[in-house]
C-alpha cells in the first residue's frame, strides 16, 4: 500500500505506532546470536543500581567541575550503528538544566525526554517505553530542579487562580496535583516542597499509567528513581519514593 492510500486510513496514535515499532525492532532482522552478543557487550547491560551509581558519580564530577575529558569523534562510527543508553531521563526544559552535563555523560549514554515542569504525559511514556523495551535502558530517572518556573506557575494557578495564556494551562494542570499535595503538608517552602512532590508524583504515576514500565519495574529489569537538581550547587539530591 502506498503512502497516499495509507493516508486515507484512520491516523494511528503515536503510542500505537511506537508499540508497532518496538515489536518490529524486538523481532529485528538481526540473527538471534548476534543480538545476544551485542546486548551482552552493551554498556547498559548492567543492574539498575549500577546505572544510578554511574549517574551520581558523574554528578559528583560535574558539581566539582572535574568532568571527564571527551573525544566526541572517537566513537562516532559505533554510535551510528546503535545506542545503549544507561538511563532514560525525564527533565525540565529549563535552559540551566542539561542532563548530559549534570550527570557528566557522553553522547549515547542518556535517553533524555524534556518538557517544562518535567511532567509525564502519554508522549513521554511512549518515549520511556521505547527506551526501556527496545533500548534496554535499566533506569528511568525523573529530575526536577530548584527555581522551576513551571512549578512556580502551577502554584500561582492553584493559590491565586492566575489564568495562563495559550497552551500553558494544559501543561501546568499536570503539575497542580503535586502543588495541592505539597500544600497539604504546610511546608515552610512551598515551591521546594512542590518541586519534590512533582518528581515523586511522576515516579508514582508512571507505574500506574504505563503497563510496560510497571512490568519492567516489577520484574526488577529497571528501577525508577528521582531527584532534584540544585542549580546553585550543581548537585542532584536523590528523593526516596
Ligand atoms: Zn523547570
Amino acid at each position: 500500500m502506498c503512502k497516499l492510500c495509507e493516508s486515507s486510513l484512520p491516523i494511528l496514535s503515536r503510542r500505537s505506532m511506537m508499540a508497532g515499532a518496538a515489536a518490529l525492532l524486538t523481532a529485528s532482522a538481526l540473527p538471534h546470536s548476534t543480538r545476544a552478543e551485542e546486548k551482552a557487550a552493551a554498556q547498559n547491560a548492567i543492574p539498575p543500581a549500577e546505572a544510578l551509581e554511574r549517574l551520581m558519580q558523574g554528578n559528583a564530577r560535574y558539581a566539582a567541575n572535574t568532568p571527564n575529558e571527551r573525544d566526541f569523534s572517537a566513537e562516532r562510527a559505533a554510535r551510528a550503528q546503535a545506542q545503549f543508553p544507561v538511563a532514560a531521563i525525564v527533565s525540565c526544559s529549563d535552559s540551566r538544566v542539561v542532563p548530559d552535563l549534570v550527570f557528566d555523560q557522553s553522547p549515547g549514554d542518556l535517553f533524555v525526554v524534556r518538557l517544562a515542569g518535567n511532567i509525564v504525559d502519554d508522549d513521554v511514556y511512549a518515549s520511556l517505553e521505547y527506551a526501556v523495551m527496545v533500548l534496554n535502558a535499566p533506569l528511568v530517572f525523573i529530575m526536577g530542579h530548584t527555581s522551576c518556573g513551571a512549578v512556580e506557575a502551577a502554584i500561582k494557578v492553584v493559590k491565586d487562580r492566575v489564568e495562563l495564556p495559550g497552551h500553558l494551562p494544559g501543561l501546568i494542570a499536570a503539575i497542580e496535583p503535586a502543588v495541592i499535595a505539597a500544600h497539604a503538608r504546610h511546608p515552610s517552602d512551598l515551591l521546594a516542597a512542590a518541586i519534590e512532590e512533582n518528581v515523586l508524583h511522576g515516579m508514582k504515576e508512571m507505574r500506574k499509567d504505563s503497563k510496560i514500565i510497571a512490568e519492567a519495574f516489577d520484574a526488577k529489569r529497571i528501577d525508577i528513581a528521582g531527584g532534584v537538581y540544585d542549580i546553585a550547587t550543581g548537585k542532584v539530591n536523590l528523593l526516596q519514593s
